[in-house]
């Protein structure tokens, strides 16, 4: 029998919704009892209800991560004992990775083939952030005027929103909450609309491990309940990912208040095969690109930029494969494509496919919805699309990949870089030479060299241009969630260097 979501939280509530918020340590319903479904894109069936966040319950949730940073009672921790909860809470995601796995592909529909890796990555993320809470420092500085001694200190920022999209929910929380939580931030947390369930789930976990009520907020809803939370004016960091559109809206609406702003957007990046390239490599790497996740990946693949010579090879290879990627269960380990992870998704993608109609692009595999149970649409593969297509430009975020033929490195790189946005790109070459030529000239914030879609949490992630601003993991992370103190201490200068005529005489 198929595997069933969850269909309320281990901790009972207030007897409201089935999946509350958790506002200060306690699981109550939206104020004016509101609720929405949580949706199964593979049955195209609700399964749950979730409480539905509006301004008042966002207000609650903010006021109580505030309380709880001010009276110091997470960031008053030594390091080492946030460390340790922090690997207490660890321990309880490899304990219930198999229960998140399945909540989150009830959600959104992503296989378990690639769940299962991202859950464990999940918890090896939050081991890494423990493991750096107790090397954040600050510098012992050499002073710049005798008499004083000068070193910095990092500190926590205070209220962090972590905004996260429903493609991977757990593993884009996991980039926010464990370096937020790991320098002494609290948090309160707005999962997508999409995927509200398991991020609930953690949030349990984390009021397990020893994690302080308060510390960790939840508040379910959709954009009406993200807007109330980054205009509230006691939130000192927004830390999104999604759209593109929303980032923007969201950056505009934090400078309100001056919130500081982590964003991770869209993407177009382009996957560049050069003449020389290992071809089963290649095709495999541009495969995983744009197909794994059916697509509804930030960094996929989406523009394939061929070498002329080898480009009938590579359409038939991509035509050919994706023809035969297995549509299927999302819980079928031999599953290879999964459902979009909504109805709004589907249509956005089939709308794509009108516009190639429109445009007479050459479609060479695909183009269509598949005739069965589920937000299915084809494998599909464009060639020789203009540079100037919409297809060409802007994010599709579904299994859709245009390829574009290039005959020297000069037009290559121009062809890559001919994007707003940055997230990523890929080179597949033996030329080592060539290879670190395109590292150099590529306008991407991940680089990947004879592979494609790469990601660990020692290396930072994320955009040029518009498609961020600032970088997730890493050990440099930490401190994106830290706000710098300057210190200067009087080593006993003489008194009229303080209190002078001009008192402080550098001119500020
Ligand atoms: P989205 O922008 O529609 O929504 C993202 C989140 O923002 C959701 O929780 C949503 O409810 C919330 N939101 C929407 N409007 C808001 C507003 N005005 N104020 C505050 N919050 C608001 O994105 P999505 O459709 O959930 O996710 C897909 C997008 O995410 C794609 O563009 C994709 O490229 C991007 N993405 C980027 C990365 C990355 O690391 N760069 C990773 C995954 C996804």
């Amino acid at each position: 029998m198929r595997a069933q979501p969850r269909s309320t939280l281990r901790t009972t509530g207030d007897g409201g919704a089935d999946f509350p918020l958790l506002i200060d340590g306690r699981w109550v319903s939206a104020r004016d009892g509101a609720r929405f479904a949580a949706h199964d894109p593979y049955l195209e069936q609700d399964w749950g209800e979730v409480a539905d966040a509006g301004p008042a319950d966002v207000d609650a949730a903010v006021v109580s991560a505030h309380a709880a940073f001010i009276d110091r009672r997470w960031s008053g921790l030594l390091a080492g004992e946030r460390a340790r909860r922090l690997l207490q809470l660890a321990d309880l995601l490899e304990r219930d990775a198999p229960a998140l796995v399945q909540q989150q592909i009830f959600e959104n529909g992503k296989l378990i083939s690639e769940m299962r890796p991202g859950m464990a990555a999940v918890a090896g993320d939050c081991r890494f952030f423990a493991g750096l809470a107790e090397t954040l420092q600050g510098a012992s500085v050499p002073p710049s005027r005798p008499g004083f001694t000068t070193f910095t200190l990092r500190e926590p920022m205070g209220v962090v929103a972590a905004i996260t999209p429903w493609n991977t929910p757990l593993g884009l929380l996991a980039w926010k909450l464990f370096p937020a939580l790991a320098a002494g931030n609290t948090v309160v947390i707005k999962p997508s609309e999409v995927t509200p369930t398991s991020t609930l789930m953690l949030a349990e976990l984390a009021l397990e491990a020893g994690i302080p009520a308060g510390v960790v907020n939840v508040v379910t809803g959709a954009a009406r309940t993200g807007a109330a939370l980054v205009a509230h004016p006691l939130v000192a960091k927004v830390a999104f990912t999604g759209s593109t559109t929303t980032g923007q809206a969201i950056a505009a609406q934090a400078a309100g208040h001056t919130a500081r702003v982590t964003l991770e957007l869209g993407g177009k990046s382009p996957n560049i095969l050069f003449a020389d390239a290992d071809l089963d490599r290649a095709i495999n790497g541009v495969m995983a690109g744009i197909f794994a996740a059916s697509g509804q990946s930030c960094m996929a693949g989406s523009r394939v930029l061929v070498h002329s010579t080898l480009f009938d090879r590579v359409c038939e290879a991509l035509a050919e494969r994706g023809s035969r990627l297995i549509a299927g269960d999302p819980l079928d380990p031999a599953t290879q494509l999964g459902p979009l992870a909504s109805r709004a998704q589907l249509d956005k993608v089939l709308g794509y496919f009108e516009i190639a109609r429109a445009e007479r692009l050459r479609c060479l595999v695909g183009g269509q919805r598949l005739p069965r149970q589920g937000y299915f649409v084809a494998p599909t593969v464009y060639a020789d699309v203009s540079p100037d297509s919409r297809l060409a430009r802007e994010e599709i975020f579904g299994p859709v990949a245009v390829v574009m033929r290039f005959d020297s490195e000069e037009q290559a790189v121009a062809m890559a870089n001919d994007t707003r946005y940055g997230l990523a790109a890929g080179v597949w070459t033996e030329d080592l030479r060539l290879a670190h030529r395109m590292i150099h000239q590529l306008r991407a914030g991940t680089i990947w060299v004879n592979n494609y879609r790469i990601i660990g949490h020692t290396l930072p992630f994320g955009g040029y241009g518009q498609s961020g601003i600032g970088r997730e993991m890493g050990a440099a992370a930490l401190e994106a969630y830290t706000e710098t103190k300057s210190v200067w201490i009087d080593l006993g200068n003489p008194v009229e260097f303080a209190t002078g005529p001009m008192g402080d005489r550098h001119g500020l």
